[in-house]
This record gives structure tokens, C-alpha cells and sequence, in this order.
């Protein structure tokens, strides 16, 4: 069960990730601050390719982890903790980057990005708290 559900958790929250990107970049073109759209910020690009890494690592792993599990039934439970612990915390990083460069817009329920940052936070939590969940796969790392 719990090797199944991680590893769906994982996709889910590379997912949720890119799409907290994705709404930070169109934000940044159609936010002007400065004379300029805010993507035109050097500091702001900078923070928007970080996101992007982030992104990529997790839905790379995410989708390791989901094919090995299916190459190989029932799959390793190590693995997918791996992949839930870790996209749920890239989601939740990313879309506090997000909400940054929302600015205050990003607290109001008038831009989708707080129930983003909301739904990345709860994910930290839901389907086994990630401390947790850390203690049950180093356990498989030492059988
Ligand atoms: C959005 C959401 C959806 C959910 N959906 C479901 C669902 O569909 N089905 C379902 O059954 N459950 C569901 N849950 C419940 C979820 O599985 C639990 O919230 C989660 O396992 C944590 O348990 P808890 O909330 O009782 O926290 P607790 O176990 O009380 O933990 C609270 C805190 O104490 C820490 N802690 C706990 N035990 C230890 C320990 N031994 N050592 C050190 N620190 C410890 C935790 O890390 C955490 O910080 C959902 C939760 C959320 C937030």
C-alpha cells in the first residue's frame, strides 16, 4: 500500500510543483514593478531557474521510481518514500518561491497560488508525515 501511494504522491507533487512554476512565470511576464515586467529582474530569473531545477529533479525521480515499482512488482518501499518525501517537499519549496514573486498578490484567494502553497504544505503531512516516513526507509536501507 504505502510503496503504491508514495510513489503516486511523488507524481502528484512534482506536479503540483511545475504547476506553481508555471503560474510564477506568468506572473512574472504580466507583473510590471520598475518600468519593466518583474521576469526582466535579474534576481527574479534567478529564483524562477532554481524552481526549474527543482522541478526537473523531482519529476525525474518521480518517474524512476513509478517505473521501477511497475518493472518490478510489488516494487521497494524505500524508493518510493524517497520520491513522496522528496517532491512533497520541492513542491512545497517551489511554491513558496511562487508566492514570493506574487508578492502580496500571492496571500489572496484571487490567484490559485496560495492554495497551491496550501495543498503543498498539507502533502508534507498526508500519506505518512515525511519525518516519519524518512525513519521507515532508512530502516529498509540497513535490512
Ligand atoms: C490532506 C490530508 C489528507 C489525508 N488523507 C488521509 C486518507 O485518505 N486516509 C487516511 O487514513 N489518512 C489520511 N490523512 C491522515 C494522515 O495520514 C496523517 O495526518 C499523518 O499520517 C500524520 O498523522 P497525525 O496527523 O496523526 O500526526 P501525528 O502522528 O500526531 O504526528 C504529529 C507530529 O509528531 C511527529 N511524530 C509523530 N510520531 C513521531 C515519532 N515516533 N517520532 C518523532 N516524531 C513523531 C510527526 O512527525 C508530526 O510532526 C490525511 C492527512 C492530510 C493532512
Amino acid at each position: 500500500m504505502l510503496t503504491l501511494a508514495n510513489s503516486f504522491m511523488g507524481a502528484c507533487f512534482a506536479g503540483t510543483a511545475r504547476a506553481a512554476l508555471e503560474m510564477a512565470i506568468d506572473y512574472a511576464k504580466e507583473r510590471v514593478q520598475g518600468g519593466v515586467p518583474i521576469y526582466k529582474h535579474q534576481s527574479v530569473q534567478s529564483r524562477i531557474f532554481k524552481m526549474f531545477s527543482r522541478v526537473e529533479a523531482a519529476r525525474g525521480l518521480s518517474r524512476r521510481v513509478l517505473a521501477g515499482n511497475a518493472a518490478n512488482p510489488p516494487g521497494n518501499v524505500q524508493y518510493s518514500i524517497a520520491s513522496k518525501t522528496y517532491c512533497t517537499q520541492t513542491a512545497f519549496d517551489v511554491a513558496s518561491d511562487a508566492l514570493q514573486i506574487f508578492g502580496g498578490n500571492g496571500l489572496t484567494k484571487e490567484y490559485p497560488i496560495e492554495k497551491v502553497m496550501r495543498d503543498a504544505r498539507a502533502s508534507m503531512i498526508e500519506d505518512g508525515c515525511n519525518e516519519i516516513l524518512g525513519l521507515v526507509g532508512a530502516g529498509r536501507l540497513f535490512d
